[in-house]
């Protein structure tokens, strides 16, 4: 569908994702999974090689690519088992805030950082009591001489051990309820009163940071509020939710693709009664089935992307591509895992970590009941 001139330059670019993906990131996979958290060191190589704010002009560091630039590195990190990385979210969700809503100056200071990797990006708007219902937010960012005072506790953030650059979702006006909230940054090497909580044990994603923040009287200049005026980042968190759902259903594909291939390989090696696992007809229709899924998984994410490059991907549409990849991705990962027999439940099987990897995706983003919300109100 693509230009072939468009379609080369990807080719060249998956390419040289999956040479760096193949020297500074599965050698350490392990490591890291053991660790709670990638090396600090990942991001600023990440940086050189040109695969931080790949989607984002030149002329504010990025590499003037735009979002199937994105969409290679989200799908090839799925595709080599790690998408415990939390680049794409540092990439295609904080820096995009950025670049649409900041002032010029706000462009110039922080998305240059953002793409050497010097800056970790993070987004916090998920707080213990409030997470499919973002207007119940708590924390505040209460105006106060010429800045802003943040108060208030964040939890699951993704990146939260190592960010020090996070878009806060705050009340500026608390009376305004849903009206009032504002994105505003924190550098948290600039400011007093950060605290992160712990790194969180989770089921999956292992290698990835996740964390509570907290906030106690962080004072930060007004130039810190995300854009010009205040009591605007409902709308700017609406706007950007789309891409932000489509990046979970970039990976959930290529992850149901990796797991179908290495499926593949596994049982037409592995012997039962004289002949290959493959051999029995059942092995073979899960596999049918399988990829038939992931094939019309890749074709509907392939047409989103091209819709949100043109700047058409609409709310709904995004909506049914993140659940209904996400719950597939779940039922093709636990059937490939089921022919692999005992061995699928061994933690050295890349096999087991693609299902625990895969369950969270039906839960963040936006859990996979608000996306038929979203749906089911259009129809
Ligand atoms: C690994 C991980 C990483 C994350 N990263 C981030 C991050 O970087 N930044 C961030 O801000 N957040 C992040 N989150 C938070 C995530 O977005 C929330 O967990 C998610 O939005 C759900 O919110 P909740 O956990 O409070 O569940 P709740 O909102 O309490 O929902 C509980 C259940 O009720 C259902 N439910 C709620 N409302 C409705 C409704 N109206 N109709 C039907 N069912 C409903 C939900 O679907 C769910 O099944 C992350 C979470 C995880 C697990």
């Amino acid at each position: 569908m693509l230009d072939p001139e468009v379609a080369e330059e990807l080719a060249m670019f998956r390419e040289s994702t999956r040479r760096f993906i193949e020297r500074e990131i599965t050698p350490h996979a392990a490591r890291w999974r053991k660790d709670g958290s990638v090396d600090r060191d990942l991001w600023r190589k990440a940086g050189e090689a040109g695969l931080l704010l790949a989607g984002i002009p030149a002329e504010y560091g990025g590499a003037g690519g735009n979002f199937r630039h994105e969409a290679v590195i989200i799908d090839e990190l799925a595709q080599a088992n790690f998408a415990d990385f939390g680049s794409p979210l540092h990439s295609a969700i904080v820096a995009p805030y950025i670049l649409h809503y900041g002032t010029e100056e706000q462009r110039q200071t922080w998305l240059p950082k953002l793409a050497t990797g010097a800056l970790i990006g993070a987004i916090a708007m998920t707080e213990p009591g409030a997470g499919s219902d973002l207007q119940g937010v708590r924390t505040t960012a209460k105006p106060d001489g010429n800045g802003y005072l943040i108060n208030g506790q964040k939890v699951f953030i993704t990146n939260g051990q190592l960010a020090n650059f996070i878009l806060v979702v705050a009340k500026t006006d608390p009376a305004l309820k849903g009206k009032g909230i504002s994105l505003m940054v924190i550098e948290t090497d600039a400011v007093e009163g950060f605290r992160r909580g712990r790194n969180l044990e989770k089921v999956g994603f292992k290698a990835q940071d996740t964390s509570e923040l907290f906030f106690d009287d962080v004072r930060v200049p007004a130039s810190n509020l995300l854009g010009s005026e205040p009591n605007r980042g409902f709308i700017q968190l609406m706007e950007q939710l789309p891409q932000e759902r489509l990046i979970i259903a970039v990976q959930a594909v290529g992850a149901m693709e990796a797991a179908i291939q290495v499926t593949t390989e596994y049982v037409k090696e592995r012997k039962a009664f004289g002949k290959t696992i493959f051999d029995f007809q059942n092995t073979r229709f899960k596999l049918a089935e399988a990829a038939t899924e992931a094939r019309i998984g890749r074709v509907f994410v392939d047409f989103c992307i091209e819709e949100l490059v043109a700047g058409r991907l609409d709310v709904v549409t995004a909506a049914m591509s993140k659940w209904w990849t996400t719950q597939k991705q779940c039922e093709v990962v636990d059937e490939c895992l089921q022919l692999f027999g005992g061995y699928g439940y061994m933690a050295e099987y890349p096999i087991s970590t693609m299902w625990t990897d895969a369950r969270v995706q039906k839960i963040y983003g936006g859990t996979n009941e608000i996306m038929k919300e979203l749906i089911s109100r259009s129809l």
